[in-house]
């Protein structure tokens, strides 16, 4: 067990050089009789070797048997730096943020590598070594000085995980809460705009599902048939605001609807309801069908309206028209009412004579028979023609009856031909009437077509006497058009004048109610018989008539052949 030989390492300053190796040998000599006994290799217990820096290292001797065919020929010692060891063995890396050391069971510290930092939280590690002939611990010392690693361990990684998947969701929840919310609000508020909008409604609602009952009604509906809306809700055909004598017929027109086959029209179909009351009126319906959110059609909807005002206006009106139109017919009349006295005057002016004739004869004695009745002749002759006159202007202004008739058109050129003669014999006018014999009838209304030809005609001669034409001419014309519409045959009347024509200026307003150049005119004239025309189907229009004057023409619809 005596020193043999000895080297130390070239690489650093030499370790044994102040006070050699002696200390330690007990120890070693420990150590080779353990290695001995185990015919293996043993460690000694470390031991402190001041150096000659000042400053120490700790030591660990290991001694190895040297054997050589089964004999022991001596003993192989190394000795190790603890601290070298590790600063040998573990990376600068992991030495910056741990401190490594080598300790005794006990905790005394033998070598440590690393920084010997501080901070609020310690993580330890041990490791037991457990080496032949001596123990140590390796202890590792890692230091938090603020927060730890964001996982310290697998347990917190998952809580962190789900704690952020709750977060995360709780975010998530809040965030959908909120939309739901907002889309809610915004339902409520389409909603409320609805029903607003359904309450101020003045047309009634009502909805129908496929098997006819009634799957809702608007106030407006309610208000309108006077029935309340459990009155009304549910309830199949008959419905209660059909009126009982019509059940039947609206029971089949539902049932055609229901069934699909027709399509209700879509401007609607007038019928009538019946309020609760009792009392009939007319409704305006149209229908569209209900189709839901699917696409499939769950019913029909139907908007209805009260149309009993809007009848009354349009009676209103067309009573006001009619009230119009005889009232230019009695202001033409009044115009001619002096043509008309003076036509008067030369029947009753020979009656007169024709009396005042009699009475001297009847003052003779034998007054001659054959002359007093020559002259009651002539006076009742007389008589009579002033009555025609008379006549056919009271027929004129009399007559009242709206229907559509079918009249021959000489009939309503003849009918108006004494009122236009007497004018124009007064404006000294040739008036020539152009009518063939073999026209259709024309179907209108009488009274109406007389009173536009005689508006027609007086123009036509008022404008040639106010232009002071020479030889002044009216040609009043009928004459069939050429088939058209699917062989419906139509008959046009003209008056032609030779007058000044109509500036431009008067074109523009010539149809305008109340528009007139004459000083006593009414401006009546043309719009009223415009509008009789149209009643009728035709159309009204005007035109130069060459060379000089004037032709509007007038088509009224003939009688359909049998
Ligand atoms: P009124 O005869 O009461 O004036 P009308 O509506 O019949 O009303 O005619 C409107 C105007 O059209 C007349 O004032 C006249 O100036 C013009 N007019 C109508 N017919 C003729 C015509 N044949 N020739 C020239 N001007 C005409």
């Amino acid at each position: 067990m005596e020193l043999v030989a000895e080297a130390d390492t070239p690489y650093r300053p030499p370790v044994f050089a102040r006070f050699g190796r002696g200390n330690s040998l007990p120890d070693v000599q420990q150590a080779c009789a353990a290695a001995r006994r185990t015919s293996s290799h043993a460690y000694a217990r470390s031991h402190f070797v001041p150096q000659l820096d000042g400053l120490g290292l700790e030591l660990m001797e290991l001694c190895l048997p040297h054997v050589e065919a089964g004999r022991l020929l001596g003993y192989v010692v190394a000795t190790y730096s603890l601290s070298d060891l590790l600063s040998t063995h573990i990376g600068p890396q992991m030495g910056r943020s741990q401190e490594i050391s080598f300790t005794e069971a006990d905790g005394t510290r033998l070598a440590m590598h690393g920084l010997a930092r501080r901070g609020t939280r310690v993580f330890t590690a041990q490791q037991l070594l457990d080496l032949p002939g001596t123990t140590m611990v390796l202890r590792m010392d890692s230091w938090r000085r603020s927060e730890p690693d964001l996982f310290p361990n697998v347990l917190t990684a998952l809580v962190t995980v789900m704690s952020i998947a709750l977060v995360t969701v709780l975010f998530m929840l809040g965030h959908d809460t909120r939309r739901r919310l907002r889309v809610e609000q915004d339902l409520a508020d389409a909603l409320a705009f609805r029903k607003a909008m359904e309450d101020s409604l003045v047309t009634g609602l009502r909805a129908r599902d496929l098997q006819g009952r009634t799957t809702y009604v608007n106030p407006a509906f309610c208000q309108m048939v006077g029935f309340s809306l459990e009155e009304l809700l549910g309830q199949g055909s008959p419905a209660p605001y059909w009126p009982p004598e019509r059940a039947d017929e609206y029971h089949k027109r539902q049932e055609v609807r229901l069934a699909g086959h027709n399509a209700p029209p879509r401007e609607g179909f007038e019928s009538v309801f019946m309020r609760k009351d009792g009392t009939r009126f007319p409704v305006l319906i149209i229908e569209a069908p209900l189709i839901n959110a699917q696409g499939l059609q769950t019913g029909w909807m139907s908007a209805v309206l009260d149309i009993s005002e809007q009848r009354r206006v349009e009676e209103l009106s067309r009573a006001s028209q009619e009230r119009l139109q005889a009232t230019a017919r009695l202001a033409t009349v009044g115009e001619m009412a002096s043509l008309l006295s003076h036509e008067l005057n030369q029947p009753l002016a020979a009656i007169a004579s024709y009396a005042t004739g009699s009475i001297n004869l009847l003052q003779e004695n034998a007054p001659p028979a054959r002359d007093l009745q020559l002259a009651m002749a002539r006076i009742a002759e007389q008589a009579d023609r002033a009555g025609r006159v008379i006549k056919s202007v009271h027929d004129f202004v009399r007559r009242r009856d709206q229907a559509r008739e079918a009249v021959p058109a000489r009939a309503l050129v003849d009918a108006v031909l004494p009122l236009v003669n007497l004018q124009a014999r007064k404006l000294r006018v040739g008036v020539e009437i152009r009518v063939a014999d073999d026209l259709p009838q024309v179907v209108c209304d009488r009274t109406m077509v007389e009173q536009v030809l005689l508006n027609l005609a007086r123009n036509a001669m008022q404008a040639m006497d106010e232009a002071r034409v020479p030889d002044p001419a009216l040609v009043l014309q009928v004459r069939a058009t050429p088939a058209r519409d699917g062989g419906r045959r139509w008959l046009e009347f003209s008056v032609a004048d030779v007058g000044p024509g109509i500036p431009e200026e008067v074109q523009r307003q010539l149809f305008t109610p109340f528009f007139t150049t004459k000083a006593e005119g009414m401006g009546l004239g043309l719009s009223l018989c415009r509008t009789v025309v149209e009643q009728h189907g035709g159309s009204l229009v005007y035109e130069p008539h060459l060379p000089q004057g004037t032709i509007f023409r007038f088509t009224l619809p003939a009688r359909p052949e049998p």
